[in-house]
């Protein structure tokens, strides 16, 4: 019986990459039988937010948001990575086992020093507490965006040092990634990965004004519209991409690739953009707006939810323990 754990760090509010690489397949999981697993990681958000107030306020929002579009409690247990502690000691355990240059090729690590983050000695080991929130719950799939891949290879490593030195205690993970390569990973505004922490994110539930001012954003050129140009190119089309049926898709294609009379400018294919998103996400948007109104409620869904959560690190941690001597 498979086993389908994934995350979400509460670092701001959830945006379009999250939904199409991640937070979308976490919901359609749970048509699939198994059991289901899904957090907000409070314990890795710490570096990057520095304020209490922001920290409970993003948590908050991400689980409302999660809630709105589809996620059950009734079917899968949706809590608080720090309801659940025993992760930082598995945390511990798999970086006694664990060589820096593992976590010295992490993808991640490096675009985030690249974006002028300045790292923290937690930012560095993040994919180790990564590893321990899966191998916390004997996971079986983890449903990714392509960003986060590696981190689940380096999961599988650090998993196999450890049951290499101390018997089989922990499972092997495997990714899954969305089937569609552009929903895998979304580009930002200024077309390199979407990321909360890079500013060159779209809320996802962003609408009216606000939403056109950030879709005013995405990068563009000078080309004339009637000039022809390669769709694949524009980070714009990309965007179109996760929200037109196909035959206005490819309609839309054929006209900038044909230029001339008919090719849209590109300020006409952001109106359409713009006015297909908030179409897109208009009921899941009022259900999140009724949830945030209600906080006290949202901390109850975390902390019930945490509960056969919590139920399967512990038993985990102990076989961990038991293995490598602590008892
Ligand atoms: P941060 O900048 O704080 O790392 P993030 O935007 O990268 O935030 P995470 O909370 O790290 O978001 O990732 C949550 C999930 O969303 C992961 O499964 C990740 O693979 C997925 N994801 C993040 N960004 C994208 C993207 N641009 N396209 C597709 N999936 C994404
Ligand atoms: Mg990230």
């Amino acid at each position: 019986r498979p086993t389908f754990l994934s995350g979400i760090q509460p670092s701001g509010r959830p945006h379009l990459g999250n939904y199409f690489g991640a937070i979308r397949q976490h919901v359609d999981s749970l048509n699939e039988p198994g059991d289901h697993f899904f957090f907000i990681a409070d314990y890795h958000a710490l570096t990057t937010i520095r304020d209490a107030a922001s920290l409970r306020t993003n948590v908050r929002d991400i689980a409302a948001t999660y809630f709105a579009l589809g996620m059950d409690p009734a079917r899968a247990s949706f809590f608080r990575q720090s309801d659940v502690p025993e992760v930082t000691e598995i945390s511990w355990l798999l970086a006694t086992c664990t060589g820096m240059g593992l976590l010295e090729r992490a993808h991640s690590y490096k675009d985030k020093i690249a974006n002028g983050i300045k790292p923290s000695v937690g930012l560095f080991t993040y994919p180790v507490l990564m590893a321990a929130d899966i191998l916390a719950y004997d996971s079986t799939v983890v449903p990714v965006g392509k960003d986060q891949v590696q981190h689940v290879e380096m999961t599988q490593d650090m998993a196999t040092h450890f049951n290499t030195r101390f018997g089989e205690v922990f499972v092997r993970p495997e990714a899954r990634l969305p089937v569609r390569d552009d929903m895998a990973k979304v580009p930002g505004l200024d077309g390199q990965k979407m990321s909360k922490s890079y500013g060159n994110d779209v809320w996802l539930f962003e609408s009216g004004k606000p939403l056109k001012k950030a879709i005013g954003r995405i990068s563009t050129d000078s080309r004339e519209p009637s000039e022809p140009k390669n769709p694949d190119e524009l980070v714009l089309v990309d965007f179109l991409k996760l929200f037109l049926g196909d035959e206005e898709l490819q309609d839309w294609r054929a006209r900038i690739l044909a230029g001339g009379e008919s090719a849209p400018g590109y300020g006409h294919l952001k109106v359409r953009l713009a006015e297909a998103m908030d179409e897109h996400f208009a009921a899941p948007r009022a259900k999140y707006e009724e949830l945030m109104g209600d906080p006290a409620e949202l901390d109850r869904m975390l902390l019930k939810g945490a509960e056969k959560a919590r139920e399967r690190a512990v038993k985990v941690l102990d076989r961990a323990r038991m293995a490598c001597g602590l008892r």
